[in-house]
């Protein structure tokens, strides 16, 4: 049928015409008719712009969705879609009269009513037209908003100029994208040159004198070469249907403004689209017609075996037709041309009456439908079955595929649904995922694996002394964050790697000059050999990784290599002897503290930093308290006066305390179960807490803990571990 244009009037009946052409159901029309009948006595006595009465425009979105072959539901909400904000009509009102479905999408429509669309924000127009769609998630409001639009821009004339400009500049920046993107063509074109006409009216007319001043021109020359391709295809017995082609003045306007060119350089203007029954017959067309006119090298396209993002199949060709002129030829399918027209509400005629059982034809769908990307329609009539669930799932996984997030700044990120502020951060920038230590959104401070929703506004907290950890690997969702997070945690591998290496060989070195050792012979890796399965090493490097990890110490190993030796009490000797000592003066306290040349000495461990077995220490002699055993580099003896700091020893194998008392400190951003998380890792190895004091201040935590432990290598281990978990910035052992 012949629908309505812009300039003609429509009624009530001219919408139920169009729906009776497609929606059968009695219950349906009875539907559309109640929405009619409610819209006429709530907006009665509103008046549009033009004067007329404001039910016009509701009778025209309903047209143009039924020209679109929505369904009922979509037409109904349709006519009633300004009664929520214009009337004050209530929600409950609403749901008793219309039902949940209607009453959403009319709330859909609303919402997107009251979305700022800001000049400034010009640039992320694109984040604008995604965000509207993730908001709507549903396709059917989209509909209706460009309906509504479209009969806004078509009646823009009443409107203040600065209106117009800000509306025709939102509708063809976001609007007739989407029209592009849903495939409805009829739409974009009418929109876009709506715009032009307020945003350059004087291009706008140029161009439209120039087509009216070459119409008869070209009417002629296509004319001419429609009746030669006529006659080509009846010679054939091909059943065909063509039509001339009139290319609207935005396209026009774009490619003299963008692409520099001349009207009459536009040679696409002469263009022609032959309609077929099947796919192969157009390719049996398109062969045909290769080998009568001479086609343009570069020009020929085949959108059917790979179609548009928009869904959009087609065969394109150019050919030099009659009088030498360039036409362009698209050939496709009943169906295709139908698509290409009217969009995705088209392709739910040709499908909506069929259930979907076999899996491979949901697949074959879904796989059709990726070009949708971020949005999917749903038609109005599936309720119920394989195809409701279909269509559910299809939601799930494209309408809701994606969430837009905010910096402060207003920038928008697109990600996918279930993604983490560390996502978001990897998304800004690569630094600001590896340094990033906590998450505030929407003003809360959440954990990093946090999932994010639309409209959230994201800020990532960093600290440059901060890596991402392989806990992350298990919650973040984008490939790119992933990615990163593995080439950062394999490059400080090995860098760390490396360097352990060179760590043990420093071990071993100082071993073997205290040991006075032959230095070559013992740095030497031929030495080692027979010793590296015993290390759990594979080779000298490994066996230098163990020794700089501190998994084992250099003495072990000389002692293994060299029998007979006793290690830390002969270097002691070696020592002794060295400074004239007497072996016999080498005394142990109870604490397993050897002093040298001293004996029955009160030795006490210093309070202020806490020595444990492992600690480099050094021994102070107090004034009638014995000797105050602290850590080498504590800053309270740092200024002691020489004479009274005297070398001491841990004498290990005569250590009678099993535990010692060390104090420290760990500040990260806090978040829910920090301390829970610290608790665990100090449960697995096996630390003893006799202390906890936590405080938090500006979102930051200060956690002082006293722990038990045997010694300074289970402590580097539990500080370690703990360094390991995420959040934790500054892990530090206290001295007073
Ligand atoms: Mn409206």
């Amino acid at each position: 049928m012949k629908y309505k244009e812009a300039h003609d009037t429509v009624t009530f009946d001219d919408v139920l015409e169009v729906c009776s052409t497609y929606i059968s159901k009695q219950e349906s029309i009875t539907l559309i008719k109640k929405a009619y009948d409610y819209i006429m006595i709530k907006h009665d006595g509103q008046k549009r712009k033009s004067g007329e009465p404001y039910t016009i425009h509701l009778i025209w979105v309903a047209y143009i969705l039924s020209t679109l072959q929505t369904g009922p539901t979509t037409i109904a909400a349709g006519l009633l879609h300004d009664v929520m904000e214009d009337c004050e009509v209530s929600r409950e009102e609403m749901i008793e009269l219309f039902g949940e479905e209607i009453t959403s999408l009319v709330e859909g429509v609303t919402k997107i009513n009251k979305m700022p669309f800001k000049d400034e924000a010009d640039i992320y127009a694109e984040n604008h037209r995604k965000i509207y769609i993730a908001m709507a998630r549903d396709i059917r409001v989209i509909l209706i908003k460009l309906a509504d639009r479209l009969h806004n821009m078509r009646t823009l004339q009443y409107m203040r100029p600065d209106k117009q400009q800000r509306i025709s500049r939102e509708t063809l920046e976001v609007y007739a994208p989407i029209a592009h993107r849903l495939g409805i063509n009829d739409i974009r074109i009418e929109l876009e040159d709506l715009c032009l006409n307020y945003l350059d009216p004087k291009a706008y007319q140029e161009i439209s004198d120039l087509l009216e001043q070459k119409r008869s021109e070209r009417k002629d020359s296509v004319d001419k070469m429609m009746k030669s391709v006529k006659e080509l295809l009846d010679t054939h017995h091909i059943e065909y249907r063509i039509k001339g082609r009139a290319k609207h003045i935005y396209s026009i306007y774009k490619k003299m403004v963008i692409k520099h060119k001349r009207f009459d350089e536009l040679y696409d203007l002469n263009a022609l689209r032959v309609i077929l029954k099947t796919k192969m017959k157009c390719y049996e067309v398109l062969g045909i017609i290769h080998d009568h006119y001479r086609p343009l090298p570069g020009r020929f396209k085949d959108y059917i075996a790979m179609p548009k993002p928009n869904m959009y199949q087609s065969l394109h060709t150019a050919i030099i037709g009659e009088g030498g002129h360039i036409f362009e030829i698209q050939i496709r399918t009943e169906e295709m041309d139908e698509l290409a027209e009217r969009g995705v509400a088209s392709h739910w005629r040709y499908k909506e009456n069929k259930t979907y059982s076999s899996k491979q034809e949901q697949k074959d769908i879904v796989d059709k439908l990726q070009w949708l990307g971020d949005f999917i329609t749903l038609s109005d009539e599936i309720k119920d079955g394989d195809a409701k669930e279909f269509y559910d799932s299809l939601r799930r996984d494209i309408f809701e595929a994606n969430v837009y997030v905010m910096t402060p700044q207003g920038k928008i990120v697109e990600l996918p649904n279930g993604s983490t502020p560390i996502d978001f951060a990897y998304r800004i920038h690569t630094e600001v995922g590896h340094h990033a230590v906590g998450a505030i959104v929407n003003n809360v401070m959440v954990p990093i694996n946090t999932k994010l929703k639309t409209g959230d506004v994201c800020e990532i907290k960093t600290n440059k002394n901060s890596g991402p950890s392989e806990d992350w690997l298990k919650f973040v969702r984008t490939a790119g964050a992933r990615n990163k997070i593995r080439q950062y945690i394999s490059k400080k591998d090995a860098e760390t790697h490396k360097e352990t290496i060179e760590d043990g060989k420093k071990l071993l070195r100082e071993e073997i000059r205290k040991r006075e050792l032959d230095e070559k012979k013992y740095m030497d890796s031929d030495t080692y050999k027979s010793y590296y399965g015993s290390f759990g090493a594979n080779n000298f490097d490994d066996l230098m990784f163990v020794i700089g990890k501190k998994q084992a110490t250099a003495a072990t190993l000389l002692d293994k290599v060299i029998p007979n030796h006793t290690g830390f009490f002969d270097n002691l000797s070696k020592m002794l002897k060295k400074n004239n000592a007497n072996k016999n003066q080498m005394k142990s306290s109870s604490l397993g503290i050897s002093v040298k040349g001293v004996d029955g000495l009160k030795i006490q461990l210093s309070k202020c930093c806490n020595p444990i077995p492992g600690d480099d220490i050094v021994g102070y002699v107090s004034k009638g308290q014995g000797i105050k055993v602290h850590c080498q580099h504590c800053p309270n003896i740092q200024g002691a006066e020489k004479g009274r700091i005297i070398d001491v020893y841990w004498d290990y194998t005569n250590i009678m305390e099993k535990r010692f008392d060390v104090d420290i400190e760990i500040i990260g951003l806090d978040r829910p179960n920090l301390l829970n998380d610290i608790i665990t890792v100090l449960g697995q190895v096996k630390v003893n807490i006799l202390n906890i004091n936590a405080g938090v201040h500006d979102m930051e935590a200060d956690i002082k803990l006293k722990l038990s432990v045997e010694n300074a290598e289970l402590l580097q281990l539990t500080i370690n571990n703990l360094n390991k978990i995420q959040g934790i910035y500054e892990i530090k052992r206290v001295i007073h």
